[in-house]
């Protein structure tokens, strides 16, 4: 029996309701007639369009790029024409550019493109290549991946961490890439190592998933990689909380993990990356678990970005009369929103249509000082009070905001149903901007 790891402080273990689509079979999705690409899927300076309405458009096409040391790019998952560009308003209440692409059916690809090439010569036409293809961390965070891959000169790597643990509930769009895409995936691990010279990696795999962890442990011919099985709790793929349950290293408060030597990158992102060093293709593609009672047939989707909610819930049976809340992400960390216009992006990693029996919906209450949400803070911190300062906009007493890392592991056991993580969330940015504005 291979040994389990884990974090060290707090974590709760919510219902995983993966059953719902763990074995559902990868459907892959066509292009429909229109598609909407956001400008901006990724955290660091907002791409610019490149085109206008009217622009002719091949597939893997760039579309939009940023300036500056943290950015990205976005390309055409078709051929066709721009209709328009548009503002829409995302769950995260952001207003984003869209550029809106009518689909010719042609499937005429860019020159070069989705092509065998030879292998990068140097760690730099390395990062370059992920640069220009647009890889995000696809996990849902959207950092792009060269930056990340490139810490300062004076830190060194020894450790590449692939994050596996996929902790949300009802997600299932891991697991099913470790099964179906095993060959490439861990090719993509290997490229990465080679490349940025590391000796280890670990991939981190909750021991609910233990067919992908098999499946990944006989196909793996590469010494220097090993599959580690994590106990399933929640959330054990924060990513401080993963490099402790795999390394036992502490990323210091506020550093980041190539303070101890480490690099982590989710398993989408590391099979985007092979796609984009061998064969040259661009991020346009991924794979989304559409779950919950409220979609008749919950599914694993590879599906073009920029398909919008209503056309890929159409492809899986569509949403049913169950369905009270869409969520966008996992039911801990993911937004609700209620717009199904709008369209998959780089970090859309699940849909959920859930029914009212699938969300607590209690009122808020007060606080009965039970401890709860301090006791599971996988940060060490004090929820309670946190929200109360957030609330008052104390900026004297919310230091601690900082380190909050959003899991919602305090909501969700808190009696009196305080939302205290979205509390602290709005706290933490109101806290920034007030910071800056100090500087
Ligand atoms: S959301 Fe923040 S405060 Fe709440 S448990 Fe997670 S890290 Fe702690
Ligand atoms: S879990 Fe809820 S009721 Fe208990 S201390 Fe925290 S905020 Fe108060």
């Amino acid at each position: 029996m291979a040994e389990k790891v884990t974090f060290r402080k707090g974590g709760v273990h919510p219902e995983e309701r993966k059953a719902l689509s763990e074995t559902a079979p990868l459907k892959k999705m066509a292009a429909p007639e229109m598609l909407y690409m956001a400008v901006n899927q990724h955290i660091g300076a907002i791409a610019k369009s490149l085109v206008k309405a009217g622009d002719k458009v091949l597939r893997n096409q760039l579309i939009a790029e940023g300036e500056g040391a943290v950015t990205s790019r976005v390309h055409s998952p078709v051929s066709g024409e721009i209709v328009e560009i548009k503002q829409m308003v995302f769950p995260n209440e952001a207003k984003v550019e869209v550029i809106v692409i009518k689909n010719d059916g042609k499937n005429e690809k860019a020159e070069s493109t989705e092509q065998e090439r030879n292998l990068p010569s140097s760690k730099e036409e390395f990062l370059e290549i992920i640069k220009n293809a647009g890889i995000i961390g696809m996990g849902g965070a959207g950092f792009p991946t060269y930056v990340k891959m490139n810490p300062p000169k004076d830190k060194t790597l020894d450790t590449f961490i692939i994050n596996a643990a996929e902790c949300e509930p009802y997600l299932t769009t891991d697991n099913r890439l470790m099964l179906d895409y095993t060959k490439e995936f861990l090719e993509g691990a290997g490229m990465i190592l080679d490349m940025l010279q590391i000796k280890k990696c670990f991939i981190g795999i909750e021991e609910n998933k233990r067919e992908a962890f098999e499946k990944i442990k006989s196909e793996n011919k590469d010494a220097r990689i090993e599959p580690k099985l994590l106990k399933t709790k929640y959330p054990q793929g924060a990513e401080k909380q993963l490099i402790y349950a795999l390394t036992g290293r502490v990323v210091p408060i506020r550093k980041l993990p190539f303070e101890v030597k480490v690099i982590v990158q989710n398993v989408a992102t590391v099979k985007a990356v092979y796609d984009a060093v061998k064969f040259n293709k661009p991020l346009t593609e991924r794979i989304v678990t559409l779950s919950g009672k409220g979609i008749n047939e919950p599914s694993n989707v590879l599906a073009p970005l920029g398909v919008t909610v209503s056309a890929i819930a159409d492809f899986c049976g569509g949403i049913n009369e169950k369905a009270k809340y869409m969520v966008n992400g996992g039911p801990m960390m993911g937004k609700a929103f209620d717009n199904t216009n709008l369209p998959v992006t780089k970090t859309t990693s699940g849909l959920l249509f859930l029914a009212e029996e699938e969300v607590s919906s209690e009122e808020e209450n007060v606080c009965i000082r039970c401890g709860r949400c301090i006791y599971v803070c996988p940060m060490g911190l004090n929820p309670t009070f946190l929200k109360e300062e957030s609330d008052r906009r104390n900026y004297e007493k919310m230091d601690d905001v900082l380190d909050c890392i959003e899991c919602g592991s305090c909501s969700f056991v808190c009696p009196s149903s305080r939302q205290l993580a979205s509390s602290i969330a709005k706290g933490k940015q109101r806290y920034a901007k007030h910071i800056k504005k100090g500087k």
